[in-house]
C-alpha cells in the first residue's frame, strides 16, 4: 500500500469515524492509495488549479489529489459523518482543502470554485453520477467552467459516455458528451479494489472540452435525442412525431433518412436535425 502521506491509514480512519458505508449514498470506498494516486495523475497539472471532487468520503482520492500537488480542492460531501475525517485533512494541509457539507446536485461549482481554473475529479456516487456528468457537459456556457473530467463510472456508463454510432451503448449521453467533450476511458478499476465491493466493474472516464462543438442549440439537441433515444427501436419519422407533425420532412431537411434509427445516426446528423427542427418547431 503506497505511504502518500503521514496520515493514517484508510481502513483506521473508517474504523475511528465509524464510516459505515450507506448504499443509499453510493458509498463503495477506494482504501487502495495507490488506485487513488493514479486516478489523481490521470487528472493532468493540478498545481495551478482548484480541483473540484465531489464525494469525497473518507478521503481516500482527497489525500491523493492534495499529494498530487493540487492548489486547492473544493470537496463537496453529502454525509455529515465523514466531515470529522476531512477535517483531519485539512489540518495536515492548511489552506489547501474546503469541505462543503451539502447535495452536489443543488450547490453551483462555479461560485464554490470562485472563478478560479477548475478540474473536476471524483469518483462519483453511482445513484447521481449521470446526472452530475449531464450537469456539467450541458452548461449554458461553452467552453465551461471546467477544463478537465476524470470521473469514475459504473463501466457500463463508462462505455454509454463514450460511444459510436451503431453500437448498443449509443445514446443520448454519448451524443451529447460527444458533441463537447473529447477523451476515453483511461482504465477499469474492479470491484475487489473497493469497500464494500459494488457488483460490477467501475472505469475511469476522462474528458476535456471540444473547443469548437458544431452550432447547435443545446436545448433542441437535448430534446431531439431524448425523443429518438426514448424509442430507439422505432424509425425516426415516428420517435420524433412528438416533436413535430412535420418530423418527416424535417428528417430530410436534415439529410438524414426517415427510415432510420437513432443509433445510426451519428452527432453532425443529431446537430442538424436539432437545427432544422428548432427552426421550424417551438422546441
Ligand atoms: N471518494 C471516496 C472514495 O473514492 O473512496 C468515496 C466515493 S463513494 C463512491 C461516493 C461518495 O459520494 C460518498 O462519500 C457519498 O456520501 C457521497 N455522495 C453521495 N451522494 C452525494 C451528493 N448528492 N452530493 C455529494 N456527495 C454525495
Amino acid at each position: 500500500m503506497a505511504q502518500i502521506d503521514d496520515l493514517p491509514p484508510l481502513r483506521d480512519v473508517i474504523a475511528a469515524h465509524g464510516l459505515n458505508a450507506k448504499k443509499s449514498l453510493g458509498q463503495n470506498f477506494l482504501l487502495d492509495l495507490n488506485l487513488t494516486s493514479r486516478i489523481a495523475r490521470s487528472a493532468g497539472d493540478l498545481t495551478d488549479c482548484t480541483v473540484l471532487e465531489v464525494g469525497p468520503g473518507p478521503g481516500g482520492l482527497t489525500r491523493a489529489l492534495l499529494a498530487a500537488g493540487a492548489k486547492k480542492v473544493v470537496a463537496i460531501e453529502k454525509d455529515s459523518r465523514c466531515l470529522p475525517a476531512l477535517s483531519e485533512i485539512s489540518s495536515h494541509y492548511p489552506g489547501r482543502l474546503d469541505v462543503v457539507e451539502g447535495d452536489a446536485l443543488k450547490l453551483d461549482p462555479i461560485a464554490l470554485t470562485q472563478g478560479d481554473k477548475v478540474r473536476i475529479a471524483a469518483n462519483l456516487p453511482y445513484n447521481v453520477g449521470t446526472q452530475l456528468l449531464l450537469n456539467w457537459i450541458t452548461t449554458p456556457d461553452w467552453p465551461p467552467f471546467w477544463s478537465s473530467l476524470t470521473l469514475m463510472f459504473q463501466k457500463e456508463v463508462g462505455e454509454r459516455i463514450i460511444a459510436e454510432p451503431g453500437s448498443k451503448a449509443y445514446g443520448r449521453l454519448g451524443v451529447l458528451a460527444g458533441w463537447r467533450c473529447k477523451g476515453g476511458i483511461l482504465f477499469d478499476i474492479s470491484p475487489k479494489a473497493f469497500t464494500p465491493p459494488p457488483k460490477v466493474t467501475s472505469a475511469v472516464v476522462h474528458l476535456t472540452p471540444n473547443d469548437s462543438p458544431l452550432p447547435c442549440d443545446l436545448k433542441s439537441l437535448e430534446k431531439v435525442t431524448a425523443a429518438a433515444f426514448g424509442q430507439r427501436r422505432k424509425m425516426l419519422r415516428a420517435s420524433l412525431k412528438s416533436l413535430s407533425r412535420d418530423a418527416e420532412e424535417l428528417i430530410v431537411q436534415a439529410g438524414l433518412k426517415p427510415t432510420a434509427r437513432a443509433e445510426e445516426i451519428d452527432i453532425a446528423g443529431f446537430v442538424s436535425l436539432a437545427n432544422v427542427i428548432s427552426k421550424t418547431e417551438n422546441i
